[in-house]
């Protein structure tokens, strides 16, 4: 399938699943945590064992989020983001999945994305589940409590991101595959699909016999079971794909 071919067919698809990753974010200028210049080049990664077992952790960790948090808090949404945001007014959208943390969908006009790696926007208290602001817990590092606790239980908080060792959040990762089984084109955009079980996904949407379609700037692995594949910059070829003109 060439891309004018999808473009013809996806304009009058009811049921379509967007699939993000870190790529569509990079051209809002929000680092990749794992490319050579990625967050994890330049950041000891801290998994949630160490985490939840070491104080000298936990502060190293807030130390982190309060040299990482101005970015992603001052990074705007793109055409990219703003074009998932345009299909789902469309009513055409099944469901947003996405690898990301940074809340760009919802700052895009998204109203309901499915996070499988959970959101950097906000801490949550590994106790109770207490959620804060992203920019309070950071204000408070600020101020000096560098291993903030929850107000409320006094549990660790830590940022409502899902660290290596940390379970997949269940919820989240059914409604994913439930809206995988049931669409009729999977757009896999700015994802390396490398990380399982997230890279899972597009598999079942193709076995489930929608139509896939890949925007990334590399090869993936799954590039052989895809229809289309397209390397081009995602703020320029979705929307021109989604039928939404260069101005969107
Ligand atoms: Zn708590």
């Amino acid at each position: 399938m060439n891309f004018e071919e999808a473009k013809r067919l996806i304009a009058g698809a009811p049921k379509i699943v967007g699939f993000t990753g870190a790529g569509i974010s990079t051209e809002s200028g929000i680092p990749d945590f794992r490319s050579p210049n990625g967050v994890w080049a330049r950041n000891r990664m801290i998994e949630y064992g160490e985490f939840v077992s070491s104080r000298e952790a936990r502060i190293e960790s807030w130390h982190q989020e309060l040299t990482m948090w101005p970015q992603m808090r001052d990074a705007q949404p793109n055409p990219g983001h703003l074009a998932f945001a345009a299909l789902e007014r469309q009513g055409r959208l099944r469901a947003m999945i996405t690898q990301n943390i940074d809340g760009m969908h919802q700052r895009a006009g998204s109203s309901s994305v499915i996070e499988l790696h959970g959101t950097a926007v906000e801490a949550e208290c590994l106790t109770c589940g207490e959620r804060i602001s992203m920019d309070e817990a950071v204000a408070r590092v600020k101020a000096g409590d560098i291993a903030p606790e929850c107000n409320a239980c006094g549990g660790f908080l830590k940022s409502a991101t899902i660290s290596f060792g940390q379970a997949m959040p269940e919820k989240a990762m059914r409604a994913a595959v439930e809206a995988s089984q049931d669409c009729d084109f999977f757009l896999a955009v700015g994802s390396s699909l490398v990380v399982y079980p997230a890279a899972s996904l597009p598999e079942v949407a193709k076995r489930s016999g929608a139509v896939l379609i890949i925007i990334n700037r590399t090869p993936t692995p799954l590039d052989e079971i895809a229809d289309l594949i397209v390397s081009d910059d995602i703020g320029i070829a979705l929307p021109e794909l989604l039928g939404l003109g260069p101005a969107n």
